[in-house]
């Protein structure tokens, strides 16, 4: 496994992938990685000839009062997941490789990335493009794979591929959840006992407005209300509950199955968790 901490030095090895006719695969993380990030390595691995990982914690997508200093990192046993994954190249740029010190150009999607996360977390999402558009730019990727846990970011992702033409297919990987139903995240590691036990009134919420919308109930104010319910009680105040469309992210009245999705938002102090499912 080869790594690399150089944009030009990646680009070109990439470039020699591509010219012995090889599909490149790209998963882009921020490292600390669990079994969600070794999933979307496999769904790469199983499309792709040669499969690269990114790992950079991403100034540009922190607000001013997030967690980018306290965010974890575990770069030596990321590096041996990615090993035992077979990654073929793992990438790990520093802040001064990623962004000249007057950088001044950024990636905004303007629409998808309004509501939800985007509301919560100004300018978030506008670093997420930016840094994605520059890491699709170094690799050339055919393929990208992304999990459906961050549900808004596919959808911004995929609206700024086709918006600005990149040749890239992107695909959207399942949540995984540990056994009781939690999914799976880095930031998990900030939760105590209690707090973790709590938490799992998000995918309980979830779990139940699906069995709903199985039991016929379409009405998207009821599904909302009960799952607001449910965190609450818990103890996590909902950011936002919303029955979506899947592809525009607009807020529906009622479920359209197969083409819906659950978004939900929680905090407890300072901790914030998300978590959906497709309805
Ligand atoms: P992050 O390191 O949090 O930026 O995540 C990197 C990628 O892993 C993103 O595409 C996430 O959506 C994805 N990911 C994070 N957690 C999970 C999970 N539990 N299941 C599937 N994918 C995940």
């Amino acid at each position: 496994m080869k790594t690399f901490t150089s944009p030009a030095e990646l680009h070109a090895w990439s470039r020699e992938q591509k010219r012995l006719g090889r599909v490149v695969g790209l998963v882009p993380t921020m490292g600390c990685l669990h079994e969600g990030h070794l999933s979307l390595i496999r769904e790469a691995r199983g499309r792709c000839d040669v499969v690269v990982v990114s790992i950079f914690v991403n100034p540009a997508q922190f607000g001013p009062s997030e967690d980018y200093d306290a965010y974890p990192r575990r770069e030596q046993d990321d590096l041996a997941l990615c090993e035992g994954e077979g990654a073929d190249a793992v990438f790990l740029p520093s802040p001064a490789d990623m962004y000249p010190p007057d950088a001044s150009t950024w990636v905004e999607e303007t629409v998808l990335a309004k509501g939800y996360c985007g509301a919560q977390r100004p300018g978030h999402f506008r670093g997420v493009c930016t840094v994605v558009a520059k890491l699709f730019n170094i690799v050339g990727p055919d393929v990208a794979v992304f999990g459906q846990k961050d549900f808004q970011q596919v959808a911004v992702i995929r609206r700024m591929v086709r918006d600005l033409n990149f040749p890239i297919e992107i695909v959207r990987a399942p949540i995984v959840r540990d056994a009781d139903g939690l999914a799976k995240s880095s930031r998990n590691a900030y939760l105590t006992p209690e707090d973790r036990t709590s938490a799992l009134s998000l995918s309980r919420a979830l779990a139940t407005a699906r069995a709903a919308v199985a039991s016929g109930e379409r009405s998207a104010a009821t599904l909302e209300a009960a799952a607001r319910a449910e965190t609450t009680a818990a103890g996590w105040v909902p950011d936002y509950v919303n029955v979506v469309d899947s592809e525009t992210l607009m807020p529906l009245q009622e479920v359209l199955p197969g083409a819906s999705a659950m978004l939900i938002a929680c905090r407890k102090g300072n901790l914030r968790l998300i978590d959906n499912t497709l309805l």
